[in-house]
């Protein structure tokens, strides 16, 4: 059996992951399973894969877990160390499925262990990519990324032939307002903003990929997990979202791969690797697919694209900046404090004061990520005579 965990359980990546386990519960046996502050979804999902034990990162949240897994055999923590430590619980196989970089510090321990991590948690690999990597090679630990971009290449990616690969293409659905005018991408709600046209998501990545901040971090995260310049990793806007990226080779052939926007898909093919198992996933019929285009994305009303490659030229430190800014601006505008499109415009005000020092460790990466929060919530509040949205 398997032994596997999920970190951010309760999440959209989290419960997803759970449903590719129950579709073969003996195959594995599960460690730990943990949450942020959802002590009803994670008593819940630890209850139904079976897990031994159930660890609540919100330390004021124990209790309430005890009193919620009461009468069951699974053990109970709650805090940062307890989070910590569950990345650190033995394990085969580990679903790093936190959003933002609070996952960092639990995906280096989850790494440290040397056994396979499962990466969906995109905001530690932009902002430390360099860190994970070499603490991944020091370990032994192999990374599956999980994207569904990421995932595709990495499906498509033979390393051995790295030399012929052209470049790497990156597809993007566009989002909620692909089709929209600046003043109705303006004016847009979060309801709006969070309501994706083909993906079932967290309200983070939701937004990202309203304004296309995801596919800025994506095109970092490629960078680093492919070890591919970025001028050769391109963003094509695929809407159907049925190629979920492609790698072009020097002799003219272009891999794909394809499948339904189910995240049990890339997420199967992580848990089975290097074997395939079965997904409970939706599958994709090919015979009532009635289009299938591509184009190049509206860089007038997505900047924030071209800003992943400025600050891939820039260094690290733009990188963190990038993220730790977007975070900031993402939850202000779930708060109703920014239009949607201030979000853009804040991280590359952001950008322009990066001053990053040395980024060795994990300590100068956590403290220059909250440096630059300190100041995006210091500039929203100033520039903060927004009109509320709706
Ligand atoms: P989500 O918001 O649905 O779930 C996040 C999970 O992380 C929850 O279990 C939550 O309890 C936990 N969490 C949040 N903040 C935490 C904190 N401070 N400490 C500890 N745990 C915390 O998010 P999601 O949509 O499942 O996305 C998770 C990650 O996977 C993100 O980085 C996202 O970019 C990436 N991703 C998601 C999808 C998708 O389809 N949802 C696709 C590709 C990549
Ligand atoms: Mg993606």
């Amino acid at each position: 059996m398997k032994r596997i965990s999920i970190l951010g359980a309760t999440g959209s990546v989290g419960q997803s992951t759970a449903d590719v386990i129950l579709a073969q519960p003996r195959e594995y046996d599960v460690q730990v399973v943990t949450a942020h502050r959802n002590v009803q979804g994670l008593a819940e999902t630890a209850q139904r894969l079976k897990a031994k034990k159930a660890v609540i990162a919100d330390a004021g949240k124990f209790q309430e877990l005890k009193d919620a897994l009461s009468g069951t055999s699974i053990d109970c923590a709650a805090g940062e160390e307890a989070l910590l430590e569950a990345a650190s619980q033995p394990a085969d196989w580990i679903m790093a499925a936190i959003v933002g970089m609070a996952g960092l510090r639990p995906v280096l321990n989850a790494i440290r262990q040397g056994t396979v991590v499962a990466i969906a948690n995109k905001e530690p690999l932009v902002a430390a990519g360099p860190l994970i990597l070499q603490e991944a090679a020091k370990a032994g630990a192999k990374i599956i990324p999980v994207d569904s971009e990421h995932n595709a290449i990495f499906q498509v990616f033979n390393p051995e032939s790295r030399t012929g690969v052209e470049r790497l293409i990156l597809t993007a659905s566009g989002g909620p307002f692909l089709r929209a005018g600046l003043s109705e991408m303006q004016g847009a709600t979060p309801e709006q903003a969070l309501r994706h046209p083909a993906w079932s998501m967290g309200a983070k990545i939701s937004i990202d990929s309203a304004t296309m901040m995801n596919k800025a971090l994506e095109v970092i995260e490629a960078h680093y997990l492919f070890d591919i310049d970025p001028a050769d990793i391109d963003v094509l806007i695929h809407p159907q979202c049925i190629v979920h990226s492609m790698v072009e080779y020097t002799d003219g052939s272009i891999l794909a791969q394809m499948g339904a926007s189910d995240m049990r898909t890339p997420i199967a093919s992580a848990l089975g690797w290097p074997q395939r198992i079965a997904s409970p996933g939706r599958k994709l019929d090919l015979k009532v697919l009635k289009e299938f285009t591509f184009e190049d994305v509206d860089s007038s009303r997505f900047p924030s694209i071209s800003m992943a490659y400025d600050c891939l030229s820039a260094g690290q430190g733009a990188c963190v900046a990038l993220n730790a800014a977007n975070e900031v601006a993402v939850e202000a505008f779930l708060n109703r404090e920014i239009p949607l499109t201030e979000i853009s415009r804040i991280v590359s005000v952001i950008l322009e004061k990066n001053e990053p020092g040395s980024l060795r460790t994990p300590e100068d990466i956590i403290c220059y990520d909250e440096r630059v929060r300190d100041l995006t919530r210091a500039l929203i509040q100033q520039t903060g005579q927004w009109s509320r949205v709706a």
